[in-house]
């Protein structure tokens, strides 16, 4: 609008000395290296106007090609650069697809476009990676290691290899190098503390937990539980050494941390036994037991009685049950020590106030077999005792400590898993079913029905199975 407002001014101006021109023609005289000119105004300035123009036309055609070479060159790089990123994004989608021989031809043709080597270098690795070629990808991450933008990825892809080859030393190393660049990285964080307590360095460990906590790649809960298994594993080790009171001190801590770590509480009451305080070792198993009771818990407390004889024994494991009465450990832990003692009449009472908790058509296997040695024991019930004991190999197989990354049973509980070295991975629930097939080579009669057939083991033939846990899991 206002540029149209001053091309009407300069309009009227132009149509105003236009005409004031045409009014005064006047007369100019113009005498330069031996020619004379005589015209009028008008005439000169149409002249001033027309060379002007000629002259701008030069030098917009000099300009056009003075700046020629450097116009073509940008063309090039522009054309060059967006090439190589169209390879760039084809080479991520071939790494994404898993196509390796794609991923490679890109990442070689992004290479030869872009002069980017923190984009390229990484598509390279990963390229070499998924064609199975880790020394090649290991060379990228060892330029990329190099260069200060992308040191971070190189050693991060040199970890995970060194984790892959089970090079723990080398990891660590590694990691320590990474979490140093971005300490707020999650999963570099957990790698460290993995390697930290695989190689046995726990204090460090601990530190990792804290640190993780502070920068809320943990939440509370999970940083007090890992480190309650820490300074597990820290008080077995003094224990080891024979620093008693440091172990003990330890053991303390971790299980205050979790209230319901039976491991920890197991640990401390043990060790507090040792140290000649049987009052405090009953009452942390007492504490406990309120909220998670436990089988173990129960033994313990058996080896706290104060007299040797089987019926103390009972006693105190009566006692132990009336802080948290209803619950079934504590009906369970009553006949176990009650069929130890003979006791067959408390025995019954308590199995059959199991059997009115429990809706199954019949008990898990220890009840079975407490059963089968009740009619033993009290009627000497060899018949009903078979039963019961027939009974048990078909029942629920009782809980053990399972791993939950690789299904391992163990006896006991350990803050690593032996077979698959993961860390905090046992848990108390009952040992997985097994789903078999039917051996292939079956007449074609018989394979329709029998296949994906369910078969009870006995616990011991379960230990390797991988199937989904059942209902009754707990973190103790
Ligand atoms: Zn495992």
């Amino acid at each position: 609008m206002i540029r149209a407002v001053w091309f009407l001014i300069l309009l009227a101006l132009i149509s105003l000395g236009a005409a004031l021109v045409a009014d005064n023609p006047g007369a100019v005289s113009l005498q330069w290296l031996g020619y004379k000119v005589d015209t009028s105004i008008g005439v000169l300035f149409a002249g001033i106007f027309f060379i002007s123009i000629c002259l701008a036309i030069v030098f917009r055609v000099w300009f056009f090609f003075r700046n020629a070479p450097k116009r073509i060159g940008k063309v090039r790089r522009d054309w060059r650069r967006d090439r190589g990123y169209k390879a760039l994004t084809q080479g991520m989608v071939a790494v994404a697809a898993g196509d390796a021989q794609e991923a490679r031809r890109q990442a070689r043709k992004a290479e030869n476009l872009l002069a980017e080597p923190p984009l390229t270098m990484l598509l390279s690795a990963q390229a070499a990676q998924l064609s199975g070629d880790e020394k090649a990808a290991g060379k990228f991450f060892e330029k990329m290691a190099e260069r200060k933008d992308t040191k971070y990825l190189g050693i991060h892809g040199m970890l995970n290899q060194a984790i892959q080859e089970g090079d723990k030393d080398v990891a660590l190393d590694l990691a320590e190098q990474a979490i140093e660049l971005k300490p707020k990285t999650d999963n570099v964080s957990r790698a460290l503390f993995d390697l930290q307590v695989q190689s046995g360095n726990l204090e460090e460990a601990e530190e990792t937990i804290r640190k993780a906590v502070k920068d809320k790649l943990i939440d509370n809960d999970t940083g007090r539980r890992r480190r309650a298994v820490i300074l597990y594993q820290r008080s077995v080790e003094a224990e080891g050494d024979g620093k008693l009171n440091d172990a003990l001190n330890f053991a303390r801590k971790a299980n205050n941390l979790v209230p319901g770590f039976v491991p920890a509480a197991v640990r401390t009451s043990r060790l507090l036994q040792q140290a000649g305080k049987r009052r405090k070792a009953a009452s942390v198993i007492e504490e406990i037991w309120v909220t998670n009771p436990h089988p173990q818990l129960a033994e313990v407390m058996a080896e706290l009685s104060s007299g040797g004889g089987e019926q103390e024994k009972m006693r105190t494991i009566e006692k132990l049950a009336n802080y948290n009465k209803d619950h079934v450990e504590s009906h369970v832990a009553i006949a176990k020590a009650a069929l130890v003692a003979g006791m067959w009449q408390e025995a019954r009472e308590h199995l059959e106030a199991i059997a009115d908790l429990n809706s199954a058509e019949i008990p898990s296997a220890r009840i079975c077999r407490y059963m089968a040695e009740l009619e033993e024991g009290e009627n000497s019930d060899i018949e009903a005792s078979r039963e019961w004991l027939k009974k048990a190999a078909i029942a629920e197989p009782d809980s053990a400590w399972n791993c939950s990354s690789c299904g391992q049973v163990m006896a006991e509980w350990e803050p690593v898993c032996n077979h698959c070295e993961t860390f905090d991975t046992l848990e108390w629930r009952t040992p997985p079913r097994v789903t078999r097939l039917a051996p292939v080579d079956l007449p074609a009669e018989n394979t329709g029905e029998e296949l994906g057939e369910t078969i009870d083991m006995e616990p011991e033939q379960e230990i390797d199975a991988g199937a989904p846990p059942s209902d009754e899991t707990t973190k103790h």
